[in-house]
């Protein structure tokens, strides 16, 4: 036998999303007709918003309902550092720690010859621009996650931005290799962005 049709195409929603398999769908999709009317036009309003009102800042590719984000029209903010991080979500961790007042910059990933990801396929030309337009830039802090992809990201990157007398830096060695940022607590992000050592 064969799902009826809406159930089926919610099965396949549910299994686009990140770790979420068929099991896990099916089991997802069949609880979705048991939530009241409201829940279920919540959810799906809420899908819908966040599509329709989220954009990436023209200027840093954080994620904003306004363009550009808070964060770049904040003039009291530090203009003096920008710190690289890999996705959005890295951001808001950052955020949270409440210890970096400066500026940030999002790749939207990290370079990987074996997936075919050049420094084109990234927000990289973005960030060069930035820092050739604004010569308040003192210091660069790479803040890609301790994986073979975002190491090699980070020695690009000095690579590229060094010889323009701006002072790179990677987060110190707190992280333990392999880890992610959003997974790091407060405490070694906190000595993490403390330490950093110039690359
Ligand atoms: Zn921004």
């Amino acid at each position: 036998m064969q799902y009826p049709e809406p159930i089926a195409k919610l099965i396949e929603s549910f299994m686009k999303l990140p770790g979420i398999g068929n099991k896990t769908a099916t089991r997802l999709a069949f609880y979705a007709v048991d939530m009241n009317n409201q829940d279920v036009m919540d959810f799906a309003d809420a899908l819908k918003q966040t599509k329709e009102n989220l954009k990436y800042c023209s200027i840093c590719g954080n994620l904003t309902e306004e363009d550009p984000c808070e964060i770049c029209r904040d003039k009291s903010r530090d203009q003096s550092t920008i710190l690289v991080v890999e996705q959005p979500k890295d951001v808001m961790v950052m955020e949270k720690i409440q210890q970096y007042h400066g500026l940030y910059h999002v790749l939207h990933g990290v370079l990987s010859p074996i997936e075919g990801i050049g420094p084109e396929d990234i927000n990289v030309s973005s960030l060069i621009k930035r820092l050739q337009k604004n010569d308040e830039v003192k210091e660069v802090i790479v803040a890609t996650n301790a994986t073979p992809e975002g190491e090699s990201t980070a020695m690009y990157l000095s690579k590229l931005i060094r010889p323009s007398g701006i002072k790179v830096t990677r987060l110190a060695r707190g992280l333990s290799m392999g880890a992610d940022i959003e997974y790091a607590d407060e405490m070694t992000l906190f000595k993490a962005v403390e330490g950093r050592t110039e690359i």
